[in-house]
């Protein structure tokens, strides 16, 4: 595969400028062009994207690179059948995305939610004596724990939080007192203040958290879902946040995105709901940058893909 026109689809401006990309890689080696909406795809010999197009698979593309690290929305058998290469972003959010789940963590102990809305509406009020707590007294369970997962971990450790996780192989992670396979989730989240989800989506992860594993919770426990929608049952959080079988919960991913305008989770009081923005900064587009030009030297010289997922 050889890459003399790099495609940059108009879609990665919903993250970051698709003109600061394309500069980002003038020096790169092949000429890149923005593509936008009903632009000809076919000068393009690879693609850098955010969205998923069904014409991107009859296109002639050798290669897509997604912006984001999680690939759910594209069809990894079409694109295997078609010899597209498909590559990711997973290794540059840990840090950002753990600043966020450990944020909510924090906005939860210290009530700076509930300040901030207090602010909006004029009104100076403190919070119940035992409404706020220390974090350093709290533990969290952490499901998952590659790039997103780690990058919470350490932040809730440095916090001076009991920190476990959820891991497939069950073989130490620095910063995380103790590990259990998927089989003991239950076990894992029972104990927790807090449970953060940094699981990819796919058939295995899909309605990972239902009815049953919020029951296993604690009622004075948080869920932190900085991962995709459908990993948690949107509809049996709903109820176990309205029954109290639940503290609350920070979502920065939903089953719909944008979350409706109608969803009772943007009433709740002990739910805070962020935009799928636990990823975003300043750095994004460099750090994209960085993979894909890695990725073009390889094939320059004959080394196989990082980050590939087809
Ligand atoms: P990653 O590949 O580095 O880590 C995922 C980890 O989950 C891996 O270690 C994998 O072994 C583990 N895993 C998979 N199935 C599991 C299971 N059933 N039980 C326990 N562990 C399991 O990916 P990442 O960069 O950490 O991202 C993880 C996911 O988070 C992405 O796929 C994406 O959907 C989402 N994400 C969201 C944002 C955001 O802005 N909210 C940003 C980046 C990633």
């Amino acid at each position: 595969m050889s890459v003399s026109t790099l495609g940059v689809h108009g879609s990665v401006g919903e993250v970051f400028p698709t003109a600061v990309f394309r500069d980002a890689l003038a020096d790169a080696g092949p000429s890149v062009r923005v593509v936008s909406d009903g632009d000809d795809l076919t000068p393009c010999d690879a693609l850098v994207t955010f969205a998923y197009e069904e014409r991107f698979l009859d296109a002639g593309l050798d290669w897509i690179h997604s912006i984001q690290a999680g690939v759910d929305r594209f069809p990894f058998d079409e694109l295997s059948d078609r010899e597209i290469a498909l590559t990711n972003s997973t290794g540059i959010h840990g840090d950002v995305v753990g600043e966020t789940a450990v944020g909510m963590m924090l906005a939860f102990a210290r009530r700076l939610h509930v300040h901030r809305s207090n602010q909006e509406r004029g009104e100076w009020r403190k919070p119940a004596w035992d409404d706020a707590f220390p974090l350093r007294r709290e533990s969290a369970c952490v499901v998952g724990l590659g790039t997103l997962g780690r990058g919470i971990a350490t932040r809730a450790s440095a916090l001076g939080m009991d920190v476990t996780g959820v891991k497939r192989t069950p073989t130490p992670v620095d910063g995380v007192d103790r590990v259990h396979p998927p089989a003991d989730l239950h076990e894992a989240v029972a104990d927790a203040g807090f449970v953060a989800l940094a699981v990819p989506l796919n058939d295995d992860t899909e309605g990972m958290i239902s009815a049953a594993e919020l029951a296993a919770m604690r009622e004075d426990a948080y869920l932190i879902n900085v991962a995709r929608g459908p990993v948690v049952d949107q509809a049996a959080l709903v109820d176990a946040l309205e029954s109290g079988a639940i503290a609350g919960a920070g979502l920065d991913v939903f089953e719909a995105e944008p979350l409706p305008a109608d969803s009772p989770l943007w009433d709740r009081e002990e739910v805070i709901v962020t935009p799928h923005a636990a990823g975003i900064n300043d750095e994004y587009y460099e750090r994209v940058a960085t993979i894909v030009r890695e990725n073009l030297r390889r094939l320059s010289a004959g080394e196989s893909l990082t980050n590939r997922v087809v």
